[in-house]
């Protein structure tokens, strides 16, 4: 069984001196792939770092909602570089209305120049959305979207939502929360998004599966969240496993 975790942060410092073992472990559990993403300019050096060392990493270089700083907006002019360096997308970019650490009107115009920049080099986007779907959305129509699309990762929205940016070109990740409680209302909205634009993530060192609670959360759990999709939309997990790399793939250009 091949699987790709789609988002995950390996340059975390829980994971700090412990990557090999971290990156060995999602082998065991037939992770092909991971595509870890940076939160702030600080650590794209990291991120491509890591690319560079290890065979099943790949990397998105971006600014973190929560992480915006004025000084972000001159630095974004970096990106172009890292691409050419080898990083395959740019995120984790987004806009989140609930955490208050960065001022909005700071994270939509950090936001708005990473869709401009992976617009103009045609890299696909991971996007975190909290609370500003709308707000997302006004910002698809000011700015355009890359033509690669990208994910919205830890997907919680509805099928309505969903549409919008089905739209837009764009896919949906899910990690641990498949694992939570059932919800009628996310088991709807996945049996819109499979299989094409459906992928697995893990969101390490965050969002653990309950199956595997303590932290850090690592890749080698996305098994958890394999077995909850394959459970709710009752498809073997091989099918899903093959879909969602397949998948990932496509979207980021990835060599398997
Ligand atoms: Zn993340």
């Amino acid at each position: 069984m091949r699987i790709i975790d789609v988002h995950c942060h390996l340059e975390a410092e829980e994971f700090a001196g412990r990557l090999e073992d971290v990156i060995a472990g999602a082998r065991d559990a037939g992770v092909v792939k991971l595509i870890t993403a940076s939160v702030t300019t600080d650590q794209w050096a990291l991120s491509l770092e890591l690319a560079k060392t290890f065979p099943e990493v790949a990397c998105v270089v971006g600014v973190h909602p929560w992480y915006c700083r004025e000084e972000d907006l001159s630095l974004l002019d970096g990106l172009a570089d890292a691409v050419a360096q080898g990083a395959v997308g740019i995120g984790e970019a987004g806009l989140d209305s609930k955490m208050d650490r960065s001022p909005f009107l700071l994270q939509e115009a950090v936001f708005e120049r990473q869709l401009a920049i992976a617009r103009a080099l045609n890299v696909p986007m991971v996007l975190h959305c909290r609370g500003a779907f709308n707000e997302m959305l006004h910002c698809f129509r000011k700015v355009g979207v890359p033509q690669r699309g990208g994910i919205l990762h830890n997907f919680t929205g509805s099928v309505e939502v969903a549409e919008q940016f089905l739209e837009y070109g764009f896919a949906f990740s899910l990690g641990g929360i498949l694992t939570y409680r059932n919800s009628r209302k996310r088991n709807g909205m996945l049996r819109r998004i499979y299989p094409d634009a459906f992928l697995l993530e893990t969101d390490s060192p965050d969002i653990p599966p309950v199956e595997a609670k303590e932290r850090p959360n690592v890749p080698a759990n996305i098994v958890h969240n394999l077995r909850a999709v394959a459970e709710i939309l009752a498809l073997s997990e091989e099918e899903i496993a093959d879909t969602t790399t397949r998948n990932a793939a496509r979207i980021f250009g990835l060599q398997l």
